[in-house]
C-alpha cells in the first residue's frame, strides 16, 4: 500500500501508528482535516483481517467526520481511530489507558469518543490518561446516551424536507414509515407521535413492534415490506445501504429522512433518487445530533445548549436543499458542497494575521534564558 499516495488523494494531515508491546496495543489515529478545530471522531475496535484493512477503514471514517462536523456547524475537524483487536477478548484497562497516553501526546489535535466495539467504560479508562475524550458516562461528567439527540435532529431534518415538499414544517397527519425501533427509531416514533404523525413501523424484534403499537397506535409491517409501503416519509433507522438497486423501484415515499449511516449503497443510488423526485436528507447531516451532543462536553456539558444546537439540523438540511437547487445536483452531493464551502471560507479567513508577531518564539527564548 502506497500510504502517502492515499494521504495525498484526500489531503489527510496526519496518521499515527501506536504500538505498545506490554498492553498489546496496536492502534491507528487518522487526522484528516483540522481547519475548523481539533479532529473529533470515535475509536473503533475491530478484529481487522489485515493492517491494510484497518488503515483504509480509519482513513475513510476520518474523512467522513470532517464533512459531518463541518456540515453541522461545529468548530471541529475530522479524525478517527481504530484499535486492532477483538472487543470480546482483547480489552483491558491497561490497553485503553495506553491508548489514552498516545492521544495525550497529540496535544489536543485529536479527540476520541465511543464507536463500534468500544464503550463508555473504555472511554473512562482513556480519560485517566487524557482529557481529549468525550462520550464518557454521565457519572463522569459526560453527556450520556446520544440517541434522543440523534432522534431530535432527525425530526428537525425531516421538518426541513416536509416543508420543501408539502410547504409546511408540520408533521401532523403525515405518514412516516420507520425502519428499526432501536435507540434512535423508538425515540423518533415518540416525537412523531407527539406531532400527530401516522406511524408505520417495523423491526426484527417483535417486542419493540408490539410496544410501538401499544404506545403510539403504530401500524406494523414485516421488515421486508417497509421500503415499499406508501408513505410521505421513509425513515431508515436500522441498517445501512437500504437504498440500492433492489429497493429503489419499490420505494413509494416522497422523502427519505432517517438516522441510519450510509443509507445509499453507492452514490449513483442518490442520483437515481433525485431522478425519481424523492427528496433524500443526507445521512451525515440529518443524523449529526449525537455528535453535536457529545461535542458539547468540550465546553462543559449543558443539555439545553446541546438541544438548541441539535435543533439547527433543520437549517443544515435547508442549506443542503438550497445548494442542491443552486447547483442542480442531488442532495448527497450538495451536502459535501455545504461542508467544503464552510471549510474553505474559514481556511481563507485565517490568512489574516492577528498581530502577535513571533509571540510563541519569544516565549520559548524567554524560557531558555
Ligand atoms: P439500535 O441497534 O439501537 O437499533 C437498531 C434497530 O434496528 C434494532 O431494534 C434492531 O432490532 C433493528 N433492526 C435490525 N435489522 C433490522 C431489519 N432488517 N429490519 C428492521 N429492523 C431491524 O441502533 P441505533 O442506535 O438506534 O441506531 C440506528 C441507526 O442509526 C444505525 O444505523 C446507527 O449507525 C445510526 N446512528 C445512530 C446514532 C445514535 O445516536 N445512536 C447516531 C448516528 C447514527
Amino acid at each position: 500500500m502506497q500510504i502517502f499516495e492515499k494521504l495525498e488523494e484526500y489531503r489527510y494531515e496526519q496518521v499515527v501508528f501506536c504500538h505498545d508491546k506490554a498492553t498489546g496495543l496496536k492502534a491507528i489515529i487518522v487526522i484528516h482535516n483540522t481547519t475548523l478545530g481539533p479532529a473529533l471522531g470515535g475509536c473503533r475496535m475491530y478484529p481487522y483481517a489485515s493492517e491494510e484493512e484497518a488503515v483504509v477503514d480509519c482513513l475513510r471514517l476520518a474523512r467522513g467526520m470532517t464533512y459531518k462536523a463541518a456540515a453541522s456547524g461545529l468548530n471541529l475537524g475530522g479524525g478517527k481511530s481504530v484499535i486492532i483487536g477483538d472487543p470480546e477478548r482483547d480489552k483491558s484497562e491497561a490497553l485503553f489507558r495506553s491508548f489514552g497516553r498516545y492521544i495525550e501526546t497529540l496535544g489536543g489535535r485529536y479527540i476520541t469518543a465511543e464507536d463500534v466495539g468500544t464503550s463508555t467504560e473504555d472511554m473512562a479508562n482513556i480519560q485517566v490518561e487524557t482529557s481529549y475524550v468525550v462520550g464518557v458516562d454521565k457519572t463522569y461528567g459526560g453527556s450520556g446516551d446520544p440517541s434522543p439527540f440523534t432522534a431530535l435532529g432527525v425530526l428537525q431534518g425531516m421538518r426541513a424536507c416536509v416543508e420543501e415538499v408539502f410547504g409546511t414544517t408540520s408533521l401532523e397527519g403525515r405518514t412516516v414509515a420507520v425502519q428499526g425501533l432501536g435507540h434512535v427509531g423508538y425515540h423518533l416514533c415518540r416525537l412523531l407521535d407527539e406531532e400527530g404523525a401516522n406511524l408505520i413501523v417495523t423491526d426484527v424484534r417483535k417486542d419493540r413492534v408490539e410496544q410501538a403499537i401499544r404506545e403510539f397506535g403504530a401500524k406494523p409491517v414485516a421488515p421486508e415490506e417497509i421500503v415499499s409501503v406508501p408513505c410521505d416519509v421513509f425513515a431508515p433507522c436500522a441498517l445501512g445501504a437500504v437504498v440500492n438497486d433492489e429497493s429503489l423501484p419499490k420505494l413509494r415515499c416522497q422523502i427519505i429522512a432517517g438516522s441510519a449511516n450510509n443509507v445509499l449503497l453507492e452514490p449513483r443510488h442518490g442520483e437515481e433518487l433525485s431522478r425519481r423526485g424523492i427528496l433524500y436528507a443526507p445521512d451525515y447531516v440529518i443524523n449529526a445530533g449525537g455528535l453535536i451532543n457529545v461535542a458539547d462536553e468540550l465546553e462543559g456539558y449543558n443539555a439545553q445548549r446541546a438541544t438548541s444546537r441539535v435543533m439547527r439540523i433543520y437549517d443544515a438540511v435547508k442549506g443542503v436543499i438550497a445548494i442542491s437547487k443552486r447547483d442542480r445536483v442531488p442532495t448527497h452531493v450538495a451536502a459535501d458542497t455545504l461542508a467544503l464551502e464552510r471549510i474553505e471560507s474559514i481556511a481563507g479567513m485565517v490568512r489574516l494575521h492577528t498581530g502577535h508577531p513571533y509571540g510563541h518564539l519569544q516565549r520559548r527564548s524567554r524560557e531558555r534564558l
